[in-house]
C-alpha cells in the first residue's frame, strides 16, 4: 500500500445535530494545512449517488455503504474526505471504517445533540413533520439511532460555538499525526 496520507472523518449524528456545519468550517482549515479535502454529504448524496433511495433500514444501509466505499476510495487516492451522515446503524458504520482502514485512517466523530435540541434547532423543519407524523421513519423520532460506543471524537454541541467543535476535531487529527503534508510517502 502506497501511503499517500488519505484519511476519512465520518461525522455521525442526529439530523440538525451539526455534521454538516462543522464539517463546512474543519474543510477548508484542512485546505489552508496543505490537504486535498473532499466532501460526502448525506443531504447531497442522496440527490445523485444514491438518488431514489428512501429511508428503510435496507436502503439506508444501501446509502452509508454507497458512501464507505467512494470514501475508501479518496482515502486511497490520498485525500482528507470528510463524510456527513447520520448513518444511524452501527454495524453499517463499522463496515464503512472497514473499507476505509484498507487505505488510511478513520475517524469516527459523534456530533451527541439529544433530540430535543435538535428539534428545538429545527434548521430544516424537518422535526416538527416527524413529531406531527407527517414524516415518518425519523431517526430519533420514529426510526432507531445507534450511538457509537467509542468514537475517536465526542463531541457535545449544546452551548458550544460550532467553530469551537470544528477546532476539537482538527485537534484530533493533529494528535494523531493526520495533518502532517511532508511526511507523505
Ligand atoms: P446536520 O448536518 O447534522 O444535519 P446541520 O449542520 O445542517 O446539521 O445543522 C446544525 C445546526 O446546529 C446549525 O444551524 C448550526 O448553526 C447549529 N449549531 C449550534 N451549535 C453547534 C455546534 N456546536 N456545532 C455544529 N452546529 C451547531
Amino acid at each position: 500500500m502506497s501511503d499517500r496520507g488519505g484519511f476519512t472523518v465520518w461525522f455521525t449524528g442526529l439530523s440538525g445535530a451539526g455534521k454538516t456545519t462543522i464539517a463546512d468550517i474543519v474543510g477548508p482549515e484542512l485546505e489552508r494545512r496543505g490537504g486535498l479535502v473532499e466532501y460526502l454529504d448525506g443531504d447531497v448524496v442522496r440527490t445523485h449517488l444514491s438518488k431514489g433511495l428512501g429511508f428503510s433500514k435496507a436502503d439506508r444501509d444501501t446509502n452509508i455503504e454507497r458512501i464507505g466505499w467512494v470514501a475508501s476510495r479518496f482515502t486511497r487516492a490520498g485525500a482528507w474526505t470528510l463524510v456527513s451522515a447520520i448513518s444511524p446503524y452501527r454495524e453499517t458504520r463499522a463496515h464503512a471504517r472497514g473499507m476505509v482502514e484498507e487505505f488510511g485512517p478513520f475517524v469516527e466523530v459523534f456530533v451527541d445533540t439529544s433530540v430535543d435540541e435538535c428539534a428545538r434547532r429545527d434548521v430544516k423543519g424537518l422535526y416538527a413533520k416527524a413529531f406531527s407524523g407527517e414524516i415518518k421513519e425519523f431517526t430519533g423520532v420514529s426510526d432507531p439511532y445507534e450511538a457509537p460506543e467509542s468514537p475517536e471524537v465526542h463531541i457535545r454541541t449544546e452551548g458550544m460555538p460550532p467553530e469551537e467543535s470544528a477546532q476539537a476535531v482538527v485537534r484530533a487529527l493533529e494528535e494523531r499525526g493526520l495533518l502532517r503534508v511532508d511526511a507523505r510517502a
